[in-house]
């Protein structure tokens, strides 16, 4: 689907993380963990390259007329244009697209491993377990630089302190291969996920194969363009 859109709110989630709420029609359905190509049409004369950027949708599948979408500040022509925007701009976007998303069924349990901004399609995901009264097993990983650098913090603990179903795990920096290796002996038989900075995703996904988790029981959403 490719409709004009327009920004609705602008919110600081954590340290240089911003979340944008953008309009959506009525008749724009995704599921939770899909992404949206947003473009900015007041960038059209920089590249093509620096015109659009990809965004997993953080909110539930749920929501009626909105998603949001949170993401890292950076100097790029897109980010400072987004975050110009004032109420009411006009923004692209194509969408939804990705296979990121939860299984059919809720038989075996997921750990999600978040890192930093990599916990945008986990939340939407999180929302709509919640709300679905799902009898899903989750458990959540984030990894970040710092507390305050930590997107979606007290959100996702009130998610996961109300559940009997989801548990959080907030952990500061990264994890070394033991701290990775301890947290595979401890979920048998789960289905891992992984999202977050490219570096993050293949040095994560390589020590949990490497410690015996078959390929196939790894989904990855590699966040192309932050280094
Ligand atoms: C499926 C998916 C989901 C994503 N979800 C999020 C999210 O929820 N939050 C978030 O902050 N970021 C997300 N990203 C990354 C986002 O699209 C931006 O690349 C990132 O935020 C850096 O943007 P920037 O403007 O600061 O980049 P810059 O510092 O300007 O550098 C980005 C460089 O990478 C290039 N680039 C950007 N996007 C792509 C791409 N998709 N493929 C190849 N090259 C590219 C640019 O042309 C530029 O040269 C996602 C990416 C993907 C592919």
């Amino acid at each position: 689907m490719h409709f004009r859109s327009s920004v609705l709110a602008k919110t600081t989630i954590a340290d240089r993380t911003i979340e944008v709420v953008i309009a959506v029609p009525s008749d724009f359905h995704f599921s939770a963990g899909q992404y949206v190509t947003i473009t900015l049409p007041k960038l059209h004369n920089e590249s093509v390259h620096e015109q659009f950027r990809d965004f997993s949708i953080a909110s539930s599948p749920l929501r009626s007329g909105e998603i949001a979408i949170a993401f890292r500040a950076s100097d790029s022509p897109f980010k400072t244009q987004l975050l110009e925007s004032p109420h009411g701009a006009t923004l692209e976007i194509d969408g939804p697209k990705g296979i990121f998303t939860l299984p059919e069924t809720v038989d075996r349990s997921l750990v999600f491993l978040a890192g930093g901004i990599g916990i945008t399609p986990f939340l939407s995901m999180l929302h709509y377990l919640t709300e679905t009264r799902s009898l899903q097993r989750v458990t959540v990983l984030t990894m970040n630089h710092s507390q305050a650098e930590s997107p979606y913090c007290q959100e996702l603990r009130s998610l996961t302190t109300a559940s009997h179903t989801m548990h959080l795990i907030e952990h500061i920096g990264r994890l070394t291969e033991t701290e990775l290796s301890e947290q595979v002996e401890r979920h048998h038989d789960v289905i891992w996920y992984i999202a977050g900075p490219p570096a993050m995703v293949s040095s994560t996904q390589g020590t949990i194969e490497k410690f015996g988790i078959s390929p196939g029981d790894i989904h990855i959403e590699s966040f192309t363009g932050y280094a």
